[in-house]
């Protein structure tokens, strides 16, 4: 059985297709070479009815990541919103998870994807909690693989192919016996995990990595740092060493699927009390509220997904 439920209609090059319809050839250059780029968004129900949550956000990231790999786009920023909204609505989803996907599709075996044409498709599935039933906090290890670097596959960029990099990192993990991977950098600081950013807090300060540590530039971790700033907790952005995890009194994953999650435990050493610290829940809590539309300064961030 499938780890998500099938729904009725994924968008397919500006169709709405039967879920069954959406197919691709085996001679896909994305699936031979790893040549797409994707997002991952959610929608959430709110007062005013679903809405996704930093649409416009995602959808710049991806034009940026497609962008990157020479991949034009067939539809403008305006139609992959009105995609996103539609598919959600069509499907009829309240809090959902989204995966919009642009790769370069059959034309050649080449490397160079020579003359493939460009498939786009936006899947919404109903949302689920990404670590099920881990709310008191996830037990993670930090793992031999080592996070991309941008000298030869840039972690900003949103990439399929970049992914098998976070897969070996949580088979790894899992083998393991913990829940996820954190990374480290080429340099041997800590980035971030296998699909999330990386929080900690000290003495009631959020400490977190600039964008060149090796990070994805995370919507979430962009809606955290926001959040904190409004809140007025403090915030160092600065390369963050193994020593940090040692000395961190509350550690979380942030992420669109992974929401705010708290981390209770790194290789065997717990960190702070073993349950999530007061800044975590604080940002825990703004953050589920900001989603649902329940906060009237964080409403921009959400576009509702409207009605036929
Ligand atoms: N880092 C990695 C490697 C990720 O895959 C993700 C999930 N997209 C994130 C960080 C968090 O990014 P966002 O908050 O935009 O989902």
């Amino acid at each position: 059985m499938p780890a998500f439920t099938k729904t009725d209609r994924i968008w397919m090059n500006g169709e709405l297709l039967a879920w069954d319809d959406a197919q691709i050839h085996v001679t896909a250059h994305g699936l031979q070479y790893g040549t797409g780029v994707f997002e991952g968004m959610r929608s959430y129900d709110t007062p005013d009815g679903p809405a996704i949550f930093r649409l416009d956000a995602h959808i710049r990231r991806m034009q940026m990541s497609a962008s990157f790999y020479e991949i034009v786009m067939p539809y403008t920023f305006e139609q992959l919103c009105a995609a996103s909204l539609d598919v959600v609505r069509t499907n009829k989803l309240e809090n959902s998870y989204l995966r919009p996907l642009a790769f370069y599709d059959t034309n050649s075996f080449a490397v160079w994807p020579k003359e493939c044409p460009v498939t786009v498709t936006i899947i919404a599935v109903p949302g689920r909690q990404y670590f099920a039933g881990d709310n008191g906090g996830l037990r993670v290890s930090v793992s031999t693989v080592r996070r991309i670097d941008a000298s030869s596959l840039p972690p900003f960029v949103k990439a399929c192919g970049h992914y098998t990099n976070s897969v070996r990192a949580a088979q790894e993990a899992l083998r393991r016996g913990y829940d996820d991977a954190i990374l480290l950098n080429n340099k041997g600081n800590v980035a971030e995990g296998s699909g999330a950013n990386l929080f900690m807090v000290r003495n009631g300060t959020l400490i977190t990595n600039d964008i060149d540590e090796s990070i994805l530039e995370g919507v979430t971790r962009d809606s955290v740092l926001q959040i904190a700033r409004d809140k007025g907790i403090p915030i160092v952005m600065r390369p963050m060493k193994l020593a940090d995890i040692e000395l961190a009194d509350e550690m979380f994953f942030c992420g669109t699927a992974v929401e705010i999650t708290s981390i209770k435990e790194v290789d065997g050493r717990t960190i702070g009390g073993g349950t999530p610290g007061p800044i975590t829940r604080d940002l825990q809590q703004t953050f589920q509220d900001a989603v649902h539309g329940k906060l009237a300064q964080y409403r921009h961030w959400l576009s509702p997904i409207g009605t036929d």
